[in-house]
Formats: structure tokens, sequence, C-alpha cells
């Protein structure tokens, strides 16, 4: 595990923080890390059935007494002892459970602050988890996942990288990785007599095998993204079609605007979706105006950039409409689905229940059609059914490993990226320095996500101030 000059400094302290939510609740959770915990805890516990000390409990053991500022209580509460290296930081710990009144939180934190400990910063129990070994920083990034995650599925990728499936797959390859590294430099060393110690086919094998991972990695990012982010859902259609309409019977609330004067609806409608375990973000709802106009044109414009950003595409048309309309619609849908083939382009006939008649054969035989009622919510669930279906959601239920996190796809693409040149370098049978310098860097970018090398203090930093103090 790397260890860092400047943070070692720092990491013999003892930190402090409050581990549960800001605010007043039941209970409440302040924990200690470092060396000196159980003794800064020790110097305010009373114990209250009998006159042990901490310093003298075994690990993984809770003990109830009195929180002593002197001689004055400020709370009665349990101790719990975590002792070196059996801890979330694999340091000393010890937490706190007082009575969750923040009066009580802030006299206790003070209180241990003035015996000798230092206020956390965010993440900073984490990245003492990480630096100790306790976890990789792929792992360890995927606390803060955990914590923040609002539907199941990204729970569960969050779960998933956490329990180190994603480290596991990437660690085994590199250690393949660093053999050939190795065996190539060892080359070099006798380069007067040309032998090989590499061997130039297993080698190539476990490039193509490399090649195939990484691909598949940073494929699933497409994936793993909008499953943390939501996936994105553009609503686009002309005005009083029934866009807010339908996003409402979608929520089921009466969140957005419903109105019948053209052009009322509000140019942005962010709303999210939790659909079978899937997150939904249903961005801008403004219209599609085909016409000469040039304000409105800039609205054409604003439509498919909002296209542009999205997974998904509900174009929305109106049955009021159908006689005038029908071809207008057709050639739209032709040229945004020719357009952005990409997408999951979803055509749907709002208002079926004035339709008067069938709904035309050219419209009703498009792929993915749907005809609903958004006002009397008659076909709505047809729509979300085939959104669910048609989400690729395979990879969620066959467990296989998701990557959602920015920084890991960076580094995936880049590793990719020398495993392709090596590959190349190996057809080509160029010299093996030049071989080994694009293997070390494959190697590099595959350490940067697990943190098998030494990380930058400042990405380290980075990484760890988007967690919440206290974790
Ligand atoms: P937007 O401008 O596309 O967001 O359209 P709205 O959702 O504001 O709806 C415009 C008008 O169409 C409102 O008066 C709605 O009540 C009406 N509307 C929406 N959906 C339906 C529907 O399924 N059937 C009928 N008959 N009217 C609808």
């Amino acid at each position: 595990m790397p260890k860092f000059q400047i943070m070692q400094a720092n990491i013999t302290d003892t930190i402090v923080a409050l581990a549960t939510a800001n605010g007043a609740g039941a209970i409440a959770v302040i924990r200690l890390s470092g060396e000196q915990s159980i003794e800064i805890a020790n110097s305010v516990f009373k114990s209250a059935v009998n006159t042990k000390s901490l310093i003298d409990k075994a690990t993984h053991t809770i003990s109830l007494g009195d929180v002593m500022d002197g001689d004055r209580i400020i709370d009665r509460a349990l101790f719990s002892v975590f002792k070196n290296p059996q801890s979330y930081t694999g340091e000393h710990v010890v937490e706190i459970s007082c009575h969750g009144s923040v009066y009580i939180q802030q006299q206790i934190i003070q209180l241990l602050i003035t015996k000798g400990a230092r206020m956390a910063t965010p993440g900073e129990f984490t990245m003492r988890a990480y630096l100790n070994g306790k976890m990789d920083l792929a792992q360890a990034e995927a606390v803060a996942d955990l914590i923040s995650a609002n539907s199941s599925a990204s729970h569960q990728t969050a779960m998933q990288q956490m329990r180190g499936g994603f480290s596991m797959d990437l660690s085994n390859l590199r250690e393949e990785l660093i053999h050939f590294a190795a065996m190539i430099e060892l080359e070099l060393d006798f380069s007067e007599e040309d032998v090989e110690f590499a061997d130039r086919s297993e080698l190539n094998n476990l490039l193509n095998k490399l090649d195939k991972s990484l691909k598949y990695l940073s494929d699933s990012f497409a994936l793993g993204h909008v499953i943390k982010e939501g996936i994105p859902v553009a609503i686009v259609g002309e005005p009083n079609v029934g866009k807010s309409t339908l996003l409402n019977a979608l929520l089921n609330e009466e969140r957005a605007i419903v109105s019948d004067i053209e052009g009322t609806t509000r140019d942005t409608i962010e709303d999210e979706l939790i659909l079978d375990g899937i997150s939904y973000r249903f961005i801008d709802t403004a219209g599609i105006r085909k016409t000469e106009d040039t304000i409105e044109s800039i609205g054409i414009q604003k439509t498919f950039e909002k296209i542009e950003t999205s997974r998904v595409v509900l174009y929305m048309m109106d049955a009021q409409k159908l006689a005038e309309k029908q071809e207008v619609y057709l050639n739209e849908i032709k040229e945004i689905s020719a357009k952005y083939t990409g997408k999951l382009f979803i055509p749907i006939l709002n208002k079926v229940d004035v339709l008067e008649g069938q709904t035309p054969e050219a419209l009703s035989q498009l792929e993915h059609f749907i005809g609903l009622s958004a006002k009397q919510k008659a076909g709505v669930e047809q729509l979300t059914d085939l959104l669910t279906s048609l989400i690729q959601t395979g990879a969620l239920t066959n467990n296989d490993t998701i990557v959602t996190n920015t920084r890991h796809y960076e580094a995936l693409i880049q590793a990719l990226e020398y495993v392709r040149k090596t590959k190349d370098g190996l057809q080509m049978s160029i010299p093996g320095d030049l071989l080994a310098m694009d293997i070390r860097q494959a190697l590099f970018h595959l350490g940067e996500i697990t943190g098998n090398i030494d990380i930058d203090e400042d990405i380290l930093g980075k990484i760890f101030s988007s967690f919440c103090i206290g974790k």
C-alpha cells in the first residue's frame, strides 16, 4: 500500500467526528480513530458498573458509562472499543453512542478535542482505511457511492464495488502483466545474447484478454453512469401535446404545471422517477416546433441538444391533431431516429381518448409505438413496462461488474489505449525497451483505479473530500 510523506504526519493524529447525520436524533454516534483514541475516550469515561477503565477492555466490547467533563456529567453513553487492526480504519477506534441532542453531541466532541483529538476532515476515516490497507481505492470510493445510493440499482453497483468485485478482476490481470513487464525488462539486461524470456504469443494472449476486459468495463460505464446519475429521458413534442400531463402521470403527482395556453409550460422541468430500481431523470420538456420563426428555431435547436444528452427519447404526438399533423410527425420521427441511432426512441400518441376511429397504421406500426391518454392515465403503465424492459439491465441482474465512477472510466480508457499500443508494438516486433514502456504505462493506469501505485496527494484529497465528515 502506498505511503505518503506529507500525510504520514497527519495520520498519527487521533481524529473525531460525528458519524451519524447532523441534527437531533434518538441517538448520535461520535467516532474516534487513531493511536490515542482509547486513552482519550477513557479520559472522559466513568464506568456505570465498575471501576474498570476502557484501556483494559477487550476489542469489540461495549461499555456503559458516563461522559465526564471533570466532575460534570454530560451524558450517559455506550462506548464501543475496536482495537487496531480490527476496525474500519485499521487503527484503534472508539464509538460513543450518546443521546442525540445537538447540544450533547457538541459538548462531547469539544471535550474530546480538549483531550487531544482533532476534528476529522471529510472522508478521513475512509482514507485511513485505505492508507492502512483495509480496502483499495476503488472500494473506498464505493463507500461514498453506497451512502448516497438512492435506488436499488445504484445501491447494488456500489455494494458490488465495495466488496471488491471490480478490484479483483483488475488486480489479477495486472499481476499477470507485471510478470511480463519484468520478463521483458530482464531481456534488456541480456540484450547482447538476444534471448526471449517473455513468450510473445502468451503475452499476446494476455493482451487480448486485457483488451476484452478493459473494453467490457469501459463500455459498462455508459450503463453505470446512468444508474448512478439516473437515466436521462427527454420528453419532446409540440406545446400542448401533453408532455407535462404525462410527466405528472408518471410521477403520480401534480408537480409539473399543466396548462391550456400554448407555451406556458415551463422551459425546463427536471424530475426523477424510480422504476423497478432504476432511476430516470426527465430532462427539459420544451417543445419541438417546426417553424420559420427564428426565435422558435432556437427552441428546436435546444430540443436537439436535450435529445443529445438523453438516452431515451419520448416523442409525443397529439391525437387531436392527427388529421393535419400526421405527415409532420412521421417526418420528424424519421429525422430524429436517423440522427440519433444510439438512443431508445419511443413514439407516443397522446390523447387517444379523443380519437375517433383507429390509430392510423402508419403510426401503430412504428417500432415501440405506444398510444395512451396521459390525462386519463390510460396506457401509462404500458410505457413504464416498455422502459423497464428495454433499458438494458441484464448486466445488473447477472451481478456483473459495472463501472460507475468517472475517474475509473478515464483510467480504463487510458489503460486500454496502452494495451492496444503494446499489441501493435508486438505485432511490429518493436524493441523490448519500447514494449516495456507501453506495458508500464498500461500498468500505471490500471493501478490508478485500485491505488496500487503512488497516488498523487491532490487526487486523494479530491477523492475523499466528496465524502461526508465522519465517514
Ligand atoms: P405540454 O405543453 O405538452 O406540457 O401539454 P400539457 O401537459 O400542459 O397539456 C396541454 C393540454 O392537453 C391540457 O389541457 C391537458 O389537460 C390536455 N391533455 C393532456 N393529455 C391529455 C389526454 O390524454 N387527453 C386529453 N383529452 N387531453 C389531454
